[in-house]
């Protein structure tokens, strides 16, 4: 008992539930952390390391992210263990498990995320409709594939430069991942007119002071290589990209790649956060007292929950990407004023956004949680 209430505190989590079905070896963990504003959503990660903390820390992160998007949805995850890259039949036969044994629970709302796609939420929808992020031939708004995280930053992008002092016209970016986040962003920016002059993934980073052509970058990715196959460029390692000299470094692949031991290698003014937590606090006020202004998670990369949100409500995609724009400018305007103002992290003034967001709805509630 002591264990599971570990994670207790005044935001929740309002309940955790082990899912245990040995008949088709199914084993899974969900962890509602808060509800007040509204049905939790938060995607389902299919890994063999999985755990129920792990899960808990997810689940508050999209507490935080869905308050700060002024989104009406608590926050939830889920964990599945097993390898994601099992047999498909396994696989669907897990998820469809899974949903099933989730079915009466109201409070969460099924979305992918690391491990899971639309077609796992196709499954989840066969079984108990009750999912976001669907393939669009059964409702959905492809996230992904247009965008929608790539497109929110973009515009986070736009705004954090009224405290800057460069245009987006000819300004270099550098991008850390170019996979569903990192190549939209990159050719969101470059339509505006910025300069990619790297990009990176797994396999390593390219570079080219001159700029790169997102285009045959993308093809390059569709083809199924590496962007270091790219002709027109200098080849370096993965590591190489946090040394480029840019004035927009954005990271959109792995957590914690800047910490406060390589914080000192980035040559950059303004960082925007596409991935989820890359950044170390030290890392974060490193940046701050270096005057490199840093815009967090879980305002930048909003964009992919906010359209699933709106998918949810039977939104269209064009109305999504309007909300996304509409949302995520004013909120980075908001903390960046107050965190510029009270002279504190804007990852500090982003929480104290979300928090009083959440504190407000919980006042509502006759109970504080459920
Ligand atoms: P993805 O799998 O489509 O792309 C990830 C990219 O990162 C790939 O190009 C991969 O090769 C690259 N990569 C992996 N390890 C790397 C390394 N060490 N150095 C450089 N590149 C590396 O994933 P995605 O959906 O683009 O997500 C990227 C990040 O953004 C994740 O942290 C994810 O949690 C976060 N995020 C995604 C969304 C979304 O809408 N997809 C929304 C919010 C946050």
């Amino acid at each position: 008992m002591d264990n599971i209430f570990s994670f207790a505190d005044e935001l929740g989590p309002l309940k955790i539930i082990h899912v245990h079905e040995p008949s088709i070896g199914l084993k899974g963990v969900l962890v509602v952390d808060n509800v007040a504003k509204g049905p939790s959503i938060g995607g389902v990660r299919m890994a063999p390391d999985v755990t129920t903390e792990e899960c808990a820390r997810l689940a508050r992160a999209m507490t935080f992210k869905n308050a700060a998007a002024g989104l009406p949805h608590g926050g939830g995850k889920a964990v599945l263990v097993g390898d994601p890259k099992m047999p498909k039949a396994q696989k669907e036969t897990l998820i469809r498990g899974f949903a099933c044994a989730l079915r009466e629970v109201e409070q969460y709302i099924f979305a992918p995320d690391m491990g899971t796609d639309e077609e796992c939420m196709a499954w989840v929808k066969d079984e108990i409709d009750r999912v976001v992020a669907l393939p669009r031939e059964v409702g959905g708004i492809p996230l992904d594939e247009i965008g929608a995280t790539g497109w929110g930053l973009s515009h986070v992008v736009d705004e954090a430069l009224k405290f800057c002092d460069f245009n987006i016209r000819d300004a270099r970016i550098a991008v850390q991942g170019f996979g569903a986040v990192g190549k939209h962003v990159t050719r969101f920016l470059s339509e505006q007119g910025a300069i990619p002059v790297a990009v990176s993934d797994s396999m390593g980073t390219i570079y080219n002071p001159h700029g790169l052509d997102v285009k045959k970058l993308i093809a390059i990715k569709e083809a199924g290589k590496s962007v270091t196959a790219y002709p027109d460029g200098e080849k370096r390692d993965c590591e190489a990209i946090i040394d480029v000299e840019c004035d927009i470094w954005i990271p959109a692949a792995r957590p914690d790649v800047i910490h406060e031991d390589n914080v000192h290698r980035l040559n950059a003014k303004l960082v925007v956060e596409g991935a989820n937590i890359p950044i170390t606090y030290g890392a974060e006020k490193i940046l701050q007292d270096k005057g490199v202004l840093c815009v967090p998670d879980f305002i930048a990369n909003a964009g992919g929950v906010i359209c699933a949100a709106m998918e949810y409500q039977g939104a269209s995609q064009s109305a999504a990407l309007a909300t996304i724009e509409e949302k995520l400018r004013r909120n980075t305007l908001e903390v960046l004023h107050t965190a510029n103002h009270d002279q504190i992290l804007p990852r500090d003034a982003s929480l104290a956004m979300a928090r009083k967001r959440i504190d407000r709805a919980m006042s509502f509630r006759r109970w504080n949680l459920f």
